[in-house]
């Protein structure tokens, strides 16, 4: 027998029953109406904005098993808003088209900075064997964010084979095409910040309500979010909200979901609602293409021969051949060498024992401070000396960029500094190398020193 929308919902009521308190019931879920059910999608009238997004932030998993329990796995649930119709009326006495039920009252689409970086994009990602799913997933979102079935997207795969990469050219992508459609790419550094701080000012629900605007989101890096449990929840909100109105949600990973570490499960399981595509090692004529094309872009040329020694040799990291061509390209200029094989060799040799031995932020502390003529003491000590507070907030971006420390972990070997400082000061040195080009040079010759000196 063919199940009638009333039926459906006096079941799903009578799971959701079962799952919460008879007051919440009687608030949340005895006002609602059913309306219709065609192909397996329950409409439901709700009577205001409020309990919609009620609903949506704190019954979303007993809507959803109710749902799955009542229409199977293809059913699905929409809300309609029994809007009083002479509030939709303007004062010109005129129906208003532009309401949209689901706007914050009193807050107008804004403009959301995407914090995209404009020089990744799909037309300098070269294809190869290695990323041609996840290149041609990230297009056809770009085409259609939020209507495919990659929803979310999860990229994953190694350091440096082009996860952040990919997922900026598909955020500057789909702005290219629709400017008015708001991106947000974070990083969970700066998500947990975010929050950390609407906590300490009571502003939590803002916070949510923000991302209302935002209608693709791009969080990189996600392993970071384990294990912050606040942050996860958080998270885990706005994903629904997301998904549930056919938002885009685009993650990069450095594992496989179902390896990621102290996450919360009911996330890593709704990761398999959208696509998980992998990024593999290149392969040698994607690596080479690559070099290719980061020469044509720095303007200078290298011989075939160094070419194919470099290909050769950088098998499993694309950031690796980009450093090593960067670092053939500063080593023949300034010491005005000619480009050869001999020269390759060394460069190479440098990054390959480089990268076998783990930088230390001991070694990154002893760096900067011989650098700023400090005794190492003082990086850990709780001087606001101007000179020492930039120095240990130096040495903490540092330590994030050459370790696999934590946060926490950072802040511990600082004289016991808590996470939240320790990401300020990575913050104020990221934003000041943007401004000072004198602590720009600075911070390249340390991360220079850090890389070649300390190796022996
Ligand atoms: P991940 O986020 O996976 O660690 P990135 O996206 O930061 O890696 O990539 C590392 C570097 O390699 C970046 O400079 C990026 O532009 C470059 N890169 C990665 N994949 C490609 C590709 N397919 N074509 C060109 N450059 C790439
Ligand atoms: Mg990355």
């Amino acid at each position: 027998m063919k199940l009638d929308h009333i039926t459906a919902w006096n079941e799903c009521l009578s799971i959701i029953k079962n799952d919460i308190s008879e007051k919440s019931f009687n608030t949340w879920f005895s006002p609602i109406k059913s309306v219709k059910l065609d192909n397996g999608v329950l409409t439901i009238q709700v009577p205001n904005k409020m309990s919609y997004e009620w609903l949506e932030a704190k019954y979303i998993m007993e809507l959803k098993k109710a749902i799955l329990n009542v229409l199977g796995s293809k059913g699905r649930l929409e809300y309609k808003l029994s809007l009083d119709p002479d509030r939709m009326r303007t004062k010109s006495g005129k129906l208003d088209k532009t309401i949209n039920p689901f706007a914050i009252p009193g807050i107008k689409k804004v403009k959301i900075a995407s914090n995209l970086n404009p020089n990744y994009r799909f037309s300098n990602y070269i294809q190869g064997d290695c990323n041609k799913m996840a290149r041609s997933a990230g297009i056809a979102i770009a085409n259609k964010p939020g209507e495919t079935s990659f929803n979310p997207m999860i990229i994953y795969g190694g350091v440096g084979l082009g996860k952040t990469h990919l997922a900026h050219a598909i955020g500057n992508e789909i702005k290219e095409k629709n400017p008015q459609h708001n991106i947000l790419y974070i990083t969970p550094e700066e998500f947990t910040n975010k929050i950390v701080k609407a906590i300490k000012e009571d502003t939590i629900e803002e916070f949510i309500k923000f991302h209302r605007h935002i209608d693709t989101l791009i969080l990189d890096d996600i392993q970071f979010l384990g294990g912050r449990k606040k942050s996860l929840e958080i998270f885990f909100n706005l994903f629904n909200i997301f998904h549930q109105n056919n938002k885009q949600i685009i993650l990069t990973s450095d594992s496989k979901p179902k390896d990621l570490k102290d996450m919360d499960e009911r996330l890593v399981s709704r990761f398999k609602w959208g696509l998980i595509a992998d990024l593999q090692a290149p392969e040698f004529e994607t690596r080479m293409a690559i070099i290719e094309e980061k020469l044509k872009d720095e303007e200078v040329v290298f011989p075939q021969a160094v070419k194919d020694y470099i290909c050769f040799n950088i098998t499993g990291n694309i950031r690796e051949l980009e450093g090593v061509c960067t670092s053939i390209i500063a080593h023949a200029n300034l010491s005005d060498r000619e480009v050869n094989i001999e020269l390759a060799k060394e460069v190479i040799q440098k990054f390959v024992s480089f990268n076998n031995k783990k930088v230390s932020i001991e070694n990154i502390k002893t760096v900067v401070a011989s650098h700023y003529r400090l005794d190492i003491e003082l990086l850990n000590s709780k001087s606001r000396k101007r000179e020492i507070v930039l120095a240990r907030q130096i040495s903490m971006y540092l330590a994030r960029e050459f370790t696999k420390h934590s946060l926490e972990s950072i802040g511990s070997h600082f004289g016991g500094k808590d996470h939240s400082t320790v990401m300020y000061s990575i913050n104020t040195v990221k934003d000041l190398l943007h401004h000072d080009d004198r602590l720009s040079e600075v911070v390249t010759n340390l991360e220079k020193e850090v890389q070649f000196t300390l190796k022996n």
